[in-house]
């Protein structure tokens, strides 16, 4: 990881989603911030290659690619909210999919130039992990596939979190 003075990134450049800069990935600007020890002790080796490493898992063989209950997917990383079943489908790519994510802040989005192709990278928002990518191939009403990687969500259950709420 480079360590680069705070002031590098605070040029005012078009402001993406997350409200960084399009195009630019301020890992230091995260709200949630892990040494390289921290993420492999705290990640389970898929969740890291996903989150930490940008890997992508096999199609089909995953947690929530099928995955139909009710509630909310969060970062593995760092619990942040990011994806609702209420917008979840099912594209037939092996992975889960969504056509929205849970709100504007939940995640940021940059362009990934990787492997020969020009992708558009998902990545969280308070985190900074990667999840997936975006594509303009989804199905109304917004016309948008988020592919995500099940490694870098965990599912919480509309049940658990209403019981959560009721109880403090
Ligand atoms: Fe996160």
């Amino acid at each position: 990881m480079t360590q680069r003075p705070p002031d590098e990134g605070s040029d005012r450049r078009k402001q993406g989603k997350s409200g960084f800069p399009e195009g630019s990935f301020p890992e230091e600007n995260f709200p949630v911030q892990r040494s390289d020890a921290e993420w492999r002790e705290r990640l389970s080796p898929e969740s890291y290659h996903v989150l930490r490493e940008h890997g992508t898992e096999p199609a089909f063989r995953n947690a929530y690619h099928d995955h139909k209950e009710a509630g909310i997917y969060e970062c593995a990383g760092c619990g942040n909210a990011l994806f609702s079943s209420r917008h979840k489908y099912d594209s037939g790519s092996g992975w889960p999919s969504f056509t929205q994510p849970l709100n504007d802040t939940a995640i940021g989005t940059k362009a990934d130039h990787s492997f020969l192709m020009v992708r558009v990278e998902v990545f969280c928002s308070q985190c900074g992990g990667h999840l997936g990518h975006v594509f303009s191939d989804g199905p109304k009403p917004t016309g948008m596939r988020y592919c995500m990687n099940s490694a870098a969500l965990q599912f919480r259950a509309a049940a658990d979190i209403n019981k959560e709420d009721t109880s403090t």
